[in-house]
């Protein structure tokens, strides 16, 4: 995507690049909805949608890894994704 970006009174374009970032990835069909993971997340990343899994906002996950680590059904991974 183009942007333009005023410097100096000129109009300089730049061009914005996705950047891949870790972040916290749930396997929703394997989750059984304990919570834990929901405890743990140092940025109050996840929640229990409606009582069925967990779901991580992607904007607020630093990819830390500590809801994988506490998950007792291991169905969290911390991937690489486009942002
Ligand atoms: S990786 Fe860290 S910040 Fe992201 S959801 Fe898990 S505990 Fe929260
Ligand atoms: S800790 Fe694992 S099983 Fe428990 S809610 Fe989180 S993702 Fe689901």
């Amino acid at each position: 995507m183009l942007v333009s970006n005023e410097r100096k009174g000129r109009f300089i374009h730049m061009e914005t690049r996705t950047k891949k970032k870790r972040k916290a990835c749930v396997n929703v069909n394997e989750c059984v909805a304990c919570g834990c993971c929901v405890k743990v997340c140092p940025k109050g990343a996840i929640q229990i949608r409606k009582g069925i899994a967990a779901d991580v906002d992607l904007e607020k996950c630093v990819g830390c890894g500590m809801c994988a680590r506490e998950c007792p059904a291991s169905v969290i991974e911390v991937q690489e994704v486009q942002v």
